[in-house]
């Protein structure tokens, strides 16, 4: 397979997308990203990598650290996580109140924002780490030094109302064991954490190889892998998770930073990044990037 040309076509018939989409304004240091910008890197199970445009550009991750953080949570707390928080699609946006309430305070998945404030609680422990989150994407590195930005994790904590409401409505039906100025405060440091597609494609390695690090060492079952992937699946990009079975055909994660990783079990992990999203908060080149890999390759899990 050419993959240097598949991308390299790639990068050339998403041009025109580039600019269409609305970068984050919720979060001010976001909405000064140049919609313009694209980038893209693939590395297959052997360790190859491929890349196209501004791959090595380390951008905000956001929401693709829910993958990390629930694959931590599950690790930590087995099944008993799933008595907290749901594995149906939500069918709303990532940071929608609604469910919560009619649901009673358990979020329909870990990839809404509901669902990963759950995830950040169960991960963080009594007198444990400060920012356990970051410390396993490190781990997925094979201890690659992992940074956030606190000017982005600063501005996002400073006007993060909606999270702040949904925390509290999780205390409120006591599915949250910290305090959730603790949680959101973390929250937002892992949303923080920058990395570029090349990094994403080397950390979410152990999707594609039952839970083996680039360098082979260990950060999940090869069961728990399975089980996150499927979750991506269903819930990775919130209301659109149909429409990117349909179009892409492969387990994602985005985030409001234009960043979405996606994985091919067995085979390979691709990352895309475009900061301008589409109405459902996914990077709009960046997904039709992802369509037209699987389109080229042939590959999808379907
Ligand atoms: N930190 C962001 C938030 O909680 C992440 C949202 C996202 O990427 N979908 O709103």
């Amino acid at each position: 397979m050419d993959y240097q040309g598949i991308l390299r076509e790639i990068a050339h018939e998403i041009q025109p997308l580039l600019g269409q989409g609305a970068v984050a304004d919720y979060i001010p240091p976001l909405a000064t990203e140049d919609p313009n910008r694209f980038g893209m890197a693939v590395r297959l199970l052997d360790g190859s990598e491929f890349v196209a445009g501004e791959a090595d550009h380390p951008f905000s991750i956001q929401s693709v650290s829910k993958v990390f953080r629930l694959a931590l949570a599950m690790d930590i707390h087995g099944d008993g996580i799933w008595r907290r928080v749901g594995r149906e699609a939500s069918g709303t946006a990532f940071n929608s109140l609604v469910q919560l309430e009619t649901e009673r305070g358990i979020p329909r998945n870990p990839m809404i924002s509901a669902g990963a404030l759950v995830t950040m609680d169960a991960i963080l422990q009594p007198g444990g780490q400060r920012d356990p989150g970051i410390a396993f994407i490190q781990r997925c590195l094979d201890g690659q030094p992992v940074a956030y930005d606190d000017g982005v994790a600063d501005a996002e904590l400073a006007t993060t109302h909606r999270n702040r409401a949904l925390a509290h409505l999780l205390k409120s039906f006591g599915n949250l064991n910290n305090d959730p100025e603790d949680v959101i405060a973390a929250h937002t440091r892992e949303s923080a954490v920058t990395l570029s597609c090349r990094d994403l494609c080397r950390a979410g390695a152990f999707l594609v190889t039952g839970g083996l690090t680039p360098a082979g060492s260990r950060v999940t079952e090869a069961r728990q892998a399975k089980r996150i992937n499927a979750i991506m699946l269903t819930s990775g990009v919130y209301d659109e998770a149909g429409d990117y079975a349909y179009r892409v055909g492969l387990p994602a994660k985005s985030g409001v930073g234009g960043g979405v990783l996606a994985v091919m079990p067995g085979q390979f992990t691709v990352c895309v990044w475009s900061p301008g999203l589409n109405p459902k908060g996914n990077s709009l080149a960046g997904t039709m990037a992802l369509e037209l890999f699987t389109t080229m390759t042939g590959v999808s899990v379907f």
